[in-house]
């Protein structure tokens, strides 16, 4: 499945489904908070691997903590389609900033249009 495939797949489940709100729409606002507590899960699993099992990903934290990513996944395509942004366009852009860094040997450091 490719980046587009997911966001349209993903957009099923959106309880705004049929919507394109605006920034400040509660249906906009709903996924940047979903974002924020899925992330949330995400390292909330991790610290309780490190604080109760010494950091050791056994197969059924793994399995877990992939759920949460998908959660996140989740998010990220479906703030991305309210904005009108195909989901592939963020993940070339993102691989592209990236690329960009690394051959100006700028992967270290801070700002983010460094
Ligand atoms: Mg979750």
């Amino acid at each position: 499945m490719n980046f587009n495939d997911y966001q349209v797949a993903a957009a099923k489940y959106d309880t705004f489904d049929g919507v394109k709100p605006e920034v400040g729409d509660p249906g906009f606002i709903e996924k940047v908070l979903g974002l924020a507590g899925e992330t949330g899960e995400a390292c909330e699993k991790f610290k309780k691997i490190l604080r109760d099992k010494g950091g050791k990903l056994s197969p059924e934290d793994k399995k877990e903590v992939t759920k949460e990513l998908g959660d996140v996944l989740w998010y990220l395509a479906s703030i991305s389609r309210c904005m009108g942004v195909e989901f592939q366009e963020v993940a070339e852009m993102n691989i592209d900033k990236l690329q960009s860094r690394l051959e100006r040997n700028k992967i270290h450091g801070a700002g983010d249009n460094r």
